[in-house]
């Protein structure tokens, strides 16, 4: 057993704090204890170590969200709104330091890929990030997780060129507006079609601005799509990588693209989260020295998440050494 891959998990049961009020709000905390209750069941239970997490400071939150945007979360939850600019938004009175310490558990995570490259780090998370623009809240996500460990990525271990691959079944929005000009970072999402699916966003003819032209690569998919569509991308992502070169990986970890969770059109199976997490952990074999994060995005169906969450983690043990 000594000798079995650790799988890592950093989470926090602050995290459960994040009132969205209950009701209809999907994105709910039951979302993480039902991935709890799967894991310690199944059988990676006695190679998971957990780590707690910790409050991004304002400085990290700033390198990529806007002043403005730190006061009017922090004052509009402080002053008793229920959310922000659109219902999507549910907040409670601790919605910003929660937030804030989601945002801290991928910088643990980070530290974490840095201490034991190769090894399996997942940031079991909410509320999740990937919609979350620099000057507002949007789809849930109130600061951009992604990005944010990006960011540290690059300013405390001098990592430049990170690349982030988003198999959540929306478009992460905020992280292409983070990367779509710069020519360091890069960004591959496979989401719902846009003419489809929220947020509109993640067309396929938006490759990246100016210094950042080719650094984004958005493969939408037609609703009803499921592992024969997604495998077929597997080459596509590769080629990306051969061209941007990246020396970290960054995954957006979001599950609602299971052909039961209502969020979206798409049909993936919880085998096919498997094998994304057996060729995310080949990509990071074959290109960043094992240098891989993955963190929690959305996944709402409540019956299903817990094993998606399983099958993925259990593919990138599948290629942990
Ligand atoms: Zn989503």
């Amino acid at each position: 057993m000594e000798n079995e891959p650790v799988v890592t998990i950093i989470t926090d049961p602050a995290f459960n704090r994040h009132d969205t009020g209950g009701g209809e709000h999907p994105e709910t905390p039951e979302r993480l204890q039902v991935i709890n209750e799967r894991l310690a069941e199944g059988h990676l239970a006695k190679r998971i170590r957990r780590l707690p997490t910790r409050p991004a400071t304002r400085a990290q939150l700033l390198a990529f969200h806007t002043e403005g945007w730190l006061f009017r979360f922090e004052e509009a939850v402080l002053s008793g709104r229920t959310y922000i600019d659109h219902p999507d938004n549910q907040v409670c009175y601790e919605s910003y330091d929660i937030a804030t310490l989601s945002a801290g558990s991928g910088l643990v995570g980070v530290d974490a890929v840095e201490q034991a490259p190769g090894s399996v780090v997942f940031c079991q998370t909410r509320p999740p990030g990937h919609h979350a623009e620099p000057n507002q809240p949007y789809g849930f996500c109130f600061f951009n997780n992604c990005v944010i460990a990006a960011r540290y990525w690059q300013q405390q271990y001098n990592r430049r060129r990170v690349c982030v691959f988003d198999f959540d079944a929306h478009h992460g929005n905020g992280i292409q507006t983070a990367f779509e000009e710069e020519p360091e970072t890069a960004y591959v999402s496979i989401h719902e079609h846009p003419s489809f699916s929220y947020p509109g966003t993640g067309w396929a003819e938006d490759k990246g601005i100016g210094a950042g032209k080719g650094t984004i690569l958005n493969l939408p998919l037609s609703p009803g799509a499921g592992p024969e569509q997604v495998l077929r991308l597997f080459p596509k992502i590769r080629s990306f990588l051969d061209l941007v070169q990246p020396e970290v990986l960054i995954v957006g970890a979001g599950f609602d693209a299971h052909r039961e969770d209502d969020m979206s059109g798409l049909a993936f199976t919880v085998d096919l989260y498997r094998q994304l997490g057996v060729f995310v952990m080949e990509l990071a074999r074959d290109y960043t020295e094992g240098r891989l994060l993955s963190i929690l995005e959305g996944g709402y169906c409540l019956e299903k998440l817990g094993s998606c969450v399983e099958a993925y983690l259990s593919g990138l043990v599948e290629k942990d050494a």
